[in-house]
Formats: structure tokens, sequence, C-alpha cells
């Protein structure tokens, strides 16, 4: 197992000298290793590093195609990584073993591929209707960007960020969450370890408000990417706004998963399952409200209940497992707590709400379902993060769309009807960045991913993130000696 380090900073492993940060296995609650948080000092030298690696273009001014070789060869280098770097991110996050190689490290490499080719056909623009004059509009990369990531799925989201970022040019300083720093780290060595110059990409590791928000703050940080909780990303908004950073922001999600009596039967079981309980239910795109037709409740809920019951929770090591611990024993106790309050708030508690049975160690929570009576209960509202599943029964669309819009957030919706002309009306009228139809999960890189209201500012994905790592810059070049008036001359 990797040891953390305070930061990455020209390529160097560096040390801290601030608080001391535990790093804990949630499976087995050991200590895998401890590092000092990098703080403000630190955050200054890598913001200083990234930016001359930025102002003497070792990296922007590469040929294009020295930039698509090398994303690829890092591709490559996290393929081949694939075993180790699923094994710190399962260690750290408890994440099973499984899900952490086939989707996170996947995924993870797949972004450098996405970006290498993405950069190869990008244009500007032409205008050329006046007589006198074109008028160009080209991008160029920002600076210096600052990225911020969550725990629940380090690898994967910060290889989007890292990707996208660098893939236009720009350096970048990147702060993991503190109590998963591990897969980021060793993602930024594979990085260097392919051949990326060094200062391109700086790692700080640290606590939220004292490292992260010193890189927020930083004069050289042009401008933030963050994923992560609805109420931080207010703070980071508001402390880049006094500074006028642009900022994307991926928050929090209360998803819902409309299961209409014209579906798939089996199939929106199937994806209603793995839409709440995996990645442990720790998912900012978890369809963690699950929005039933009644006149399919008597068939949908017991058959949900039962698969549910016999999810295989335990070690995320081992292959068979399909449910892991949650990330912290402060994840595990805000996931049953919201079982109580179900309960307290009226809802029936239909199974779960206890810590995974037969395991003495690590955060396991037993997989949850709340059947809800009343959609502004807190279970209905609040993100839980967790595999907790909040059921609600409605009688028919217009219902079921009130109830999906009546959340503040708006990250994705799920759809499950066979009926074409009701999915149509569903896209319409859901009010969420992302609508998937009779589909689980679905990222297409070539589209944008964000939320709308207290989900997100902005969006990830390929035009979405070259407008966002990218400026404009309008040039306007003469056809033919102009002639002008002559200010000043004699007459
Ligand atoms: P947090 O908002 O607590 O933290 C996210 C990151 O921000 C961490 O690196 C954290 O550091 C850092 N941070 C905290 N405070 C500050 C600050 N004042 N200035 C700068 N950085 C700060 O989120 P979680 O890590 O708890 O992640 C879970 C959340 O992420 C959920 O709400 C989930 O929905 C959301 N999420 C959204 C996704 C999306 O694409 N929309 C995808 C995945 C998750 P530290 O951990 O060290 O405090």
């Amino acid at each position: 197992m990797i040891q953390a380090v305070s930061a990455i900073i020209d390529g160097k492993p560096r040390q801290g000298s601030g608080a001391t940060i535990a790093i804990t296995d949630p499976a087995t609650e050991a200590t895998l290793c401890e590092f000092a948080d990098a703080g403000a000092a630190l955050v200054d030298e890598a913001a200083q590093a990234a930016r001359r690696a930025f102002a003497d273009g070792r990296w922007r001014s590469l040929p294009v195609e020295r930039r698509q070789d090398l994303l690829r060869r890092i591709a490559a280098r996290i393929e081949d990584a694939a075993d180790e770097l699923a094994a710190i991110e399962t260690a750290n996050t408890g994440i099973p073993l499984t899900q952490a190689k086939q989707r996170h490290v996947a995924r993870a490499g797949y972004n450098f591929r996405f970006f290498a080719d993405y950069i190869g056909q990008t244009s500007g623009t032409l205008y050329d209707q006046a007589p006198a004059h074109l008028t160009l509009v080209r991008r160029q990369p920002v600076g210096v960007a600052g990225l911020i990531a969550p725990w629940n799925a380090p690898v994967a989201l910060g290889a989007m960020k890292l990707a996208a970022a660098i893939a236009f040019g720009n350096s970048c300083v990147i702060k993991p969450s503190e109590q998963a720093p591990l897969g980021v780290q060793r993602l930024v060595e594979l990085l260097h370890e392919a051949g990326l110059p060094d200062g391109v990409v700086n790692l700080v590791n640290g606590l939220g408000h004292v490292t992260g928000d010193a890189l927020v703050r930083h004069a050289d940080v042009d401008l933030v990417s963050f994923t992560g909780g609805t109420t931080t990303g207010r703070v980071i908004q508001s402390v880049a706004g006094e500074r006028l950073k642009p900022t994307t922001m991926e928050l929090g999600g209360k998803s819902a998963n409309i299961i209409f009596d014209s579906a798939d039967f089996e199939r929106a079981l199937d994806a209603s399952l793995l839409g709440i309980f995996t990645n442990n239910g720790q998912q900012c795109l978890a369809g963690s409200r699950i929005l039933v037709q009644r006149s399919i409740a008597d068939r949908f809920v017991p058959a949900f209940l039962e698969r549910t019951r016999r999810i295989r929770i335990g070690a995320p090591t081992e292959s068979a497992t399909e449910l892991g611990p949650v990330a912290s024993a402060r994840q595990r106790d805000r996931v049953l707590d919201y079982a109580a309050i179900a309960v307290a708030d009226g809802g029936e508690l239909l199974t779960g709400g206890r810590r995974g049975a037969d395991l003495p160690r690590g955060y396991y929570v037993e997989p949850t379902v709340v059947l809800a009576h009343d959609p502004g209960m807190r279970v209905c509202q609040d993100e839980i993060f967790g595999p907790f599943a909040t059921l609600l029964l409605f009688d028919d669309p217009d219902d079921a769309f009130r109830i999906a819009n009546g959340t503040s957030f708006g990250l994705v919706s799920y759809v499950w009807t066979e009926d074409l002309h009701l999915a149509l009306r569903a896209q319409e009228l859901l009010e969420s960045g992302v609508v998937w139809i009779n589909t689980p999960m679905m990222r297409e890189l070539r589209a944008p991913f964000g939320g709308w209201k207290d989900s997100g500012v902005g969006a990830e994905g390929g035009a979405a993130c070259e407008a966002f790592y990218t400026r404009q810059k309008t040039i306007s070049i003469a056809r033919h000696p102009l002639a002008l008036a002559a200010l000043g001359r004699p007459r």
C-alpha cells in the first residue's frame, strides 16, 4: 500500500507540517497511513509550480499530436496499473474491488483517451460577412486549474478533472478528499511515469477548510472545478466569486427513479437495485427516490425487497461482494440515523436500518429500504449518500412528475416505461440536468453532465469542458489596407 504524502509538486513528493491526518480502511477500521496536511505553504508552492509550467509552455505549446500521444500513454499506463489502482481505491474507500476495477479505473483510463481524441478535432469560428475584415474566434487554455474532488469515487472523478484540464493545455493542482487521497495520489504518479512534464499536474493533500480553501483563494489559480456536497459548493463558489474565478460545481442529488406500470418490469427492477446500491450507495447520481406507480406496487415492492435482502454484503476485496462498507464511521452513523428519522416522520422501515450483520469490524450498513407516505419527509428530501432507498407510490404521470420535481436537487432522473409518448413527456417535464430513459446510469462523455437547481452549476463532458477550460479570443484582421480617417494630419 502506498504511503500518503502531503503534496506532489514539480513531480516530487513533499511532506508538510500541518495537522496529522489518518487514512482508514473502511472495511477493517485499520489505519492505512498518516500524512501531514499540506496547508497554505505547500498550496502556494504547488500553484506556483503549475503557473511556471503554464508560463513556459512546456505542455500547452506542444503540438497537439504530442499532447494526444501523451494522453493516450497515460490511459495505457492506467490500464496497465488497473489491479494496483483498484486495490488502492478499494482499501481507501470500501468500493467493491470488481466495481473499482471495471467501472472506476476503466473510466479513468477512458477519460484520458476521450480527451486525446477530442482535442484533435476542435476548431475555432470564422466570421467573414464584414467586407473589410475577417474575424476569427479561437480558444486558448485558461492557465492554472484548481481541481477539488470528493471521496466517493476519487479516481474516476479525479481522472475526469485531470484529463479535461490538461487536454486543453492547462496546468493544475488537484486536491482529493483528505479521507480518500491514495488513489488520486497514485494516479498523479502514473501521469508522471507516462511522461507528463513536471509541474503540469500537482497534488495537495489536506483538509478542505485548510488546504482546499487555500487552493481556491490562491492568486495563481484561475478557475476551480469542484465535485462535492452542495453546502461546500456554496462556500467555494462564493470565495471564487469574490475573485471572479469561473467555477463548475458538480453537487449532490436526490434523484427520482420513476417506474411506470408500462415499464419492462424485470429490467426496471434490476436497474433500480443498481441505481441505489452500486458504489455502496454513495453516488451523486443514485436513484435514491424510487417512485412506483401504485397499480404495480403490490408486485414491485416485494420483489425489490426480496432482492435487496439477498444483496451480498461483505469485504470489498471479495469478488462475490455486491455491497461493501460505507466510507467512514460518520457516514455509517448518518445513514443509520436516517432509518430512525424515517420512522419518526411516519415512514415504514421495510428492511435494513442496522449495521451489517456478521461483520464485527468495518463501516457496514445493511441495504435499507423505507416506504415514505409523504414526499416532503426528510428521507425524500435529504441526500443520504448510502445504501438507503426511499420508495414512494404515485397514481398517475402528473403525480410522478410533481413528486420527482419536488426537491431542491436536479441532478439526474431515471424513467422506466415502454410507452414512447410517456417517455417523451417525462424528458420534457423533469427538472434535472440528465434524464435516463430505460437505462441505468450512462455517462456519455460527449454530452454535458451537470445538475440543475442545487445539484450544480456548469457541466462536465466534451464541449462543456472545452468551454470551461479554455477562454475565447476574438481576432479581427483587415482583408486589405484600410482607408483610415487621418486625425491630426496636415490638410
Ligand atoms: P464535500 O463537499 O464535503 O467535499 C468535497 C471536497 O471539497 C473534498 O475534497 C473536501 O475536502 C473539499 N472541501 C471541503 N470544504 C472545502 C472548502 N471550504 N474549500 C475548499 N475545499 C473544501 O463532499 P464529500 O467529499 O462529502 O462528497 C460527497 C458529496 O459529493 C455528495 O454530496 C455527493 O452528492 C457529491 N458528489 C457529486 C457528484 C456530481 O458529479 N454531481 C459526484 C460525486 C459526488 P475534505 O474532504 O478534505 O474536507
